[in-house]
């Protein structure tokens, strides 16, 4: 595996009525080149912050925002506003938001709004950013014709490839998909991903695919993240994460998959996560855990296992065996 983003210890927590909320919370990530890391985890965990905060898309309420970011060898942190704006964001790094689709301006045609990181952040002119355009829309499956519609034209299947078009137009090394299929009916999530694999092939693309859906990023998936309460705890290969997932969380959350021939009705967790205002002082987890046992009232640090797992729970501390 060649890195080609390194994460480390990033937080972004936010200033609220109540107090502060910390959405992201020490998160470490490591994606390789041309590879496809999907990002799991329940409503709330923290996932579309850590999205934004790799994006350094960042709303005013922000209370802190630190850690280490490395992309291809350039730390990212560290860089002033501008020079990020103008080098990585969009460029190197690009997103698709979460209801990006729904957000495309309705009055603008989307040949033109998808020209437009070329012609903004770039400076392109407009006849070569058009070319480029009909080019990415080749890719994602849109035809030329769709240049001059306007979106409320489009489907929503199209809607949602002209917006990967937009995060695409740029050729980024890594590009953030936050949950691009979810309001799509499943036959148009498929051909969706689909595209995502095929540009993953062919042009060695990276992607960060967040996601509720299983089943459907399992194909494109080779490495998983799990978040819990603004935390990863678990990372692993994802037919690793996908058969024998190592954190109870990801135990209990790949039982609560309905699979097709399957007697039992699937597994369900019981029980609330914790507050991200004021989470508990020891495993985030440990609440819900059917494993708890003393150790959990401590935070546990990330265990690397075997065939580049980590996972932040006690039960995985080298020397003991609580397998079972
Ligand atoms: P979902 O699956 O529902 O999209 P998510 O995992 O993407 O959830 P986030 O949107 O990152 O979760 O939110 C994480 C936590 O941070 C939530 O408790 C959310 O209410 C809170 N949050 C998000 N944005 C802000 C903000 N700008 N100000 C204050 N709190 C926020
Ligand atoms: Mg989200």
């Amino acid at each position: 595996r060649e890195p080609l983003l390194q994460v480390r210890n990033l937080q972004l927590h936010y200033r609220t009525r109540r107090g502060t909320a910390r959405a992201v919370d020490g998160v470490d990530l490591d994606v390789g080149r041309n590879e496809a890391l999907v990002v799991l985890g329940e409503s709330g965990s923290g996932k579309s912050s850590l999205a934004k905060a790799l994006m350094r898309l960042l709303p005013r309420n922000v209370a802190r925002y630190s850690g280490q970011v490395m992309l291809g060898g350039d730390e990212l942190m560290g860089m002033d506003d501008e020079r990020f704006r103008s080098g990585v964001q969009w460029n190197r790094i690009s997103m698709v938001m979460q209801a990006a689709m729904n957000a495309l301006n309705p009055v603008v045609r989307v040949g033109e709004q998808v020209a437009e990181p070329l012609r903004v952040h770039r400076g392109w002119s407009k006849e070569a950013a058009m070319e480029r355009v009909v080019e990415t829309f080749a890719t994602v499956g849109v035809s030329r014709d769709f240049v001059t519609r306007y979106p409320f034209e489009l489907s929503g299947g199209m809607r949602q490839r002209v917006v990967l078009a937009m995060a695409l137009v740029t050729e980024p090394e890594l590009v953030i998909l936050d949950e691009p299929t979810s309001a799509l009916d499943v036959l148009t999530q498929a051909s969706i991903m689909n595209v995502l694999k095929r540009i993953k092939r062919e042009q060695g693309t990276s992607f960060i695919l967040i996601t509720h859906d299983v089943a459907t990023s399992s194909e494109l998936a080779d490495r998983v993240a799990l978040m819990y309460a603004g935390q990863i705890v678990e990372q692993s290969d994802a037919r690793d994460f996908f058969h024998h997932p190592a954190h109870p969380y990801s135990k209990l959350l790949m039982d609560s998959v309905p699979r097709l021939h399957q007697s039992e009705p699937p597994g369900y967790i019981p029980g609330e996560p914790p507050d991200l205002i004021d989470p508990p002082a020891g495993c985030r987890f440990a609440d819900r855990c059917p494993r708890r046992f003393g150790r959990c009232s401590e935070d546990p640090p990330a265990f690397e296992l075997d065939g580049d797992r980590r996972v932040r729970c006690w039960l995985h501390e080298e020397g003991t065996d609580h397998d079972g």
